[in-house]
């Protein structure tokens, strides 16, 4: 029986996804496959995007961890594709690849001022929180005020770690670096600003409600930003979600912080909504000052047009939430304006010519770009799978497919990778760092520390 020998770079959702469809689905070919992956643990954005709060979301870690355990998928975490690995080694090895590589960087918001000191993007702060090994330890909260940009789930995840009370997070897996810099935070005040009405933000009911439970924090919505057009009225009516949202923000107006009149709490999350930012103001030593944004209004078709109005918030720190971006893999065509692999249902396509490159396959955020939840990459990967499967007759032809041929050209280059038993030592190790503190887990930061765990060393 002809074999199918696969590559998979990345191993987030997407990529694991991707090798239980082909791996279940019905075929005349065996399989094997290998999973590359940059950092030493699995799970992508699951394990370093998720927030630590949201343990039902890390759960999905079960259903994933279940297929990395079928037996039959190897796993070399550590090794950086571009660098650890080329494409030409892997049309050398395999007969096809599909990169996962997903989507880690911010998408850049271009108002003045946004570089300024004490400016940050979102995925920056998400990957310290969640305890990334390749970003610093340490993170600046000296602000007592701070403003966050972005109306959808992860500037939601961004306001509540910043309002929450440190001491809240200890359950989880929070990292102790971060639990004790959260909990030195001076912060009083976090005003998120989206550019549209209430009506037309992109959070998710179940994100939104969350904010009204947080201890001693009061929610701070604005009447004026509840005059609702036709347009924000039919959304209301007729989107069950938006509905929902439109519950919960009135809920709030109940509330005594309602314009920021009353609330007794130490802590206040203010939403301003119809607030376009238009230029971060900067003190002597350019760092942060101020977000300036300007009043906007429905324009009677579902957007905004600007009023001219510009009004002020003092802060001392912004956050930009304005969504991820893809990076290009060295030899795989990139589009450059969407941050994504050009592709066809999956298949990679060249970025110029719309042609089918044989062999070459992309699945999750880095097919589609950076949006929907960890369950929308299983249909995503499904649509794949099935070209894959299709495409045998196109398939590379590779030298040599030994499954040998892998580690001895990684050891040769001194590539230290960690294998699926090795997760499996370092994700017991955290377990065990986290019991005695009656922690879900306790995560090793550092990169060096992950490997020496991994590798028994
Ligand atoms: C802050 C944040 C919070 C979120 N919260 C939720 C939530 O609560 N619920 C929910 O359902 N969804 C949530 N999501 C969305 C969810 O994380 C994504 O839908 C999902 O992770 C996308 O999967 P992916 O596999 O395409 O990408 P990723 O999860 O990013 O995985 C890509 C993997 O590829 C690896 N990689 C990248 N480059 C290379 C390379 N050159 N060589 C080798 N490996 C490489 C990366 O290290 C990573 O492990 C959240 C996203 C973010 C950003």
């Amino acid at each position: 029986m002809t074999k199918l020998r696969l590559a998979i770079v990345g191993a987030g959702p997407a990529g694991i996804y991707a090798a239980d469809i082909l791996l279940k689905a019905e075929k005349q070919f065996d399989v094997s496959i290998d999973l590359f992956e940059h950092l030493p643990a699995p799970y992508g954005l699951v394990r370093y995007g998720v927030a630590p709060d949201h343990p039902r979301i890390k759960g999905v870690v079960n259903a994933l961890r279940e297929v990395l355990d079928r037996g039959d998928i190897r796993l070399f975490g550590n090794v950086h594709f571009g660098e650890d690995i080329t494409l030409d080694d892997l049309k050398r090895h395999y007969n096809a690849v599909i990169f996962a590589t997903g989507a880690v960087r911010d998408a850049d918001l271009e108002i003045p001022g946004i570089d300024a000191a004490e400016s940050y993007g979102a995925a920056d702060f998400v990957s310290w929180f969640d305890g990334h090994p390749d970003v610093p330890r340490t993170w600046p909260l000296t602000a007592p005020s701070v403003g966050v940009i972005g109306n959808g789930n992860v500037a939601l995840d961004i306001s509540r770690i910043l309002a929450k009370h440190a001491v809240d997070l200890l359950p989880t897996e929070v990292p102790q670096n971060v639990y004790e810099i959260l909990e030195a935070s001076p912060v009083t005040d976090v005003h998120v600003f989206g550019r549209r009405g209430p009506a037309q933000v992109k959070f998710t009911p179940l994100e939104l409600r969350e904010l009204g439970e947080l201890r001693d924090v009061d929610m701070v919505v604005y009447d004026e930003d509840f005059d609702y057009d036709d347009a924000s009225r039919a959304a209301i009516e007729t989107n069950k979600q938006v509905k929902v949202i439109d519950r919960i923000l009135q809920s709030w107006r109940q509330r005594d912080s309602v314009n920021n009149a009353g609330g007794t709490a130490s802590r206040r999350l203010h939403l301003h909504f119809w607030a376009k930012p238009v230029e971060v103001r900067t003190d002597s030593e350019g760092r942060v000052a101020a977000l300036v944004y300007e009043r906007t209004t429905p324009d009677g078709e579902g957007g905004v047009a600007g009023t001219g109005e510009l009004r002020e918030v003092p802060m001392g720190q912004l956050y930009r939430a304005v969504g991820y971006f893809g990076s290009p893999l060295p030899g795989v065509p990139f589009d450059e304006k969407h941050g994504v692999i050009p592709n066809h249902e999956g298949q990679v396509i060249s970025h110029d010519s719309n042609e089918r490159i044989p062999g070459m396959y992309a699945t999750g955020w880095i097919k589609r770009g950076p949006v929907g939840l960890i369950g929308h990459t299983k249909s995503d990967a499904m649509e794949t799978v099935q070209h894959l499967v299709n495409d045998q007759g196109s398939w590379w032809q590779p030298e040599d497919p030994s499954e040998d041929a892998i580690p001895a050209l990684l050891a040769e280059r001194g590539v230290a990778w960690t294998d699926l038993e090795g997760w499996h030592r370092l994700d017991e190790h955290e377990i065990s760092l986290g019991a005695p503190h009656e922690r879900a887990r306790i995560k090793v930061v550092p990169r060096d520390e992950m490997v020496k765990v991994s590798r028994a060393e």
